[in-house]
């Protein structure tokens, strides 16, 4: 957030308090963060608050446009302050890790529907899927260490160990 959030917040009649505050500052210091970790966070900043205190909070903040709100499958939903761009999501289906991406078209809707039949159209809800670097080296990480305690003599060979577990894998 560029500036000072509570000259945003009262730009927008928003009645400043010092949990919008700290929900606000842990949605910034914790992006794609799910409600949860907010609370904890800001228990540790300003001590108790109830978790409807934070869902309230969140729900005004997400409705004056401060903060994104965005609902992957099977998960709580996570927040962010990265706020008025069409930015995507990279979700790592074993841990969960979230990372930014730039949307490659930059303005909603990115994707051209097949049919629109009649609608108007203004956004396509990306999210990619798929595996973090750390749990793709910890999946590539095992297959090798077995390898090494075997004892065969190609074991200083980790791309060929590579390329036969993805021959395996199709
Ligand atoms: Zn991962
Ligand atoms: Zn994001
Ligand atoms: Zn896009």
């Amino acid at each position: 957030m560029p500036r000072d959030p509570t000259s945003l917040l009262r730009e927008q009649g928003v009645q400043v308090t010092a949990q919008r505050l700290a929900v606000l500052r842990a949605v910034s210091r914790r992006p794609h963060c799910t409600a949860d970790d907010i609370a904890e966070d800001v228990r540790a900043e300003i001590g108790a608050i109830s978790r409807q205190a934070v869902y309230d909070a969140l729900g005004m903040l997400v409705e004056k446009g401060f903060v994104r709100r965005i609902q992957p499958a099977r998960s709580p939903a996570r927040y962010e302050d990265r706020v008025g761009d069409n930015h995507h999501h990279l979700i790592c289906r074993t841990c969960g890790k979230t990372v930014d991406v730039d949307c490659a078209v930059g303005d909603t809707p990115c994707l051209t529907a097949a049919a629109d039949s009649g609608y108007e159209i203004d956004e396509a809800e990306v999210i990619y899927w798929g595996t973090c670097p750390e749990c793709l080296a910890a999946r590539r990480g095992r297959p090798a260490i077995e390898h090494r305690q075997s004892n065969h003599s190609d074991s200083d060979q980790p791309t060929s160990i590579k390329r036969k577990e993805n021959a395996r894998g199709r």
